[in-house]
């Protein structure tokens, strides 16, 4: 899962990124609201960490931008302290959550996950396929009851994985969702990550799916 960090104040950028990192996210971070349209226009995020003040671009116009040219990622809005009327407006222009600074780094965590997942379809915290389950909470997968032990790359492949059960989701799309946009990319080390997963998986789990990509297969 990748997210986009918008967020001008170098010190509060840094946190944010380190927390959202921390939390089995890769993230993105743009400090002005040209950068951050153009990334939020170009690049395929899971969701987006929006400060509405922002040089060059304000936070609500970039918002309004995207909307209109058809993105759809959820996003969450960095409000003012008592500015109720930034809300009103955030939330018109198609914000889907807001928190008001300052906050903590674990309601701004649990908002991302509840976006996340209801993008998705999902109720819970807990994803299930078969055996295997995830919890976004902890960052933690388990089969049977027996935790994972799951490198970085390894747990953002199978998290996406797992919002995405029953999908086939192509090398491409992986690759978008597990790396930041600077990071060298190597399709070839997915194919690493799903034989790795798969060693430490049920059987079958993983599918392959010939000349798309591939597919978690659930057991109903
Ligand atoms: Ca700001």
């Amino acid at each position: 899962m990748r997210i986009l960090v918008v967020e001008d104040e170098p010190t509060l950028a840094a946190q944010l990124v380190e927390g959202v990192s921390a939390a089995g996210y890769v993230a993105d971070s743009a400090g002005n609201g040209i950068d951050a349209h153009f990334m939020g226009d170009t690049e395929p995020y899971d969701a987006v960490v929006l400060d509405l003040g922002l040089p060059g671009m304000d936070g609500i116009t970039v918002l309004k931008k995207w909307r209109a040219a058809g993105r759809t990622m959820p996003v969450l809005i960095l409000t003012a302290r008592d500015s109720w009327h930034e809300k009103v407006a955030g939330i018109d222009a198609g914000a889907d959550d807001y928190l008001a600074k300052p906050f903590h780094m674990e309601e701004l965590l649990a908002r991302l996950r509840a976006l996340i997942r209801r993008t998705g379809g999902h109720a819970s915290t807990e994803l299930a396929c078969g055996p295997l389950t995830l919890d976004t909470r902890s960052s933690r997968a388990s089969v049977a009851g027996r935790a994972l032990a799951l490198t970085a790359h390894e747990y953002r492949v199978l998290a996406y994985l797992m919002h995405h059960q029953g999908e086939v989701v192509s090398r491409g799309e992986l690759i978008e969702h597990i790396y930041a946009q600077d990071f060298d990319r190597d399709s070839n080390t997915v194919e690493v990550f799903i034989a790795r997963l798969r060693k430490k998986l049920p059987p079958g789990l993983i599918e392959t799916v010939r000349g798309l990509g591939y597919r978690l297969a659930c057991p109903p």
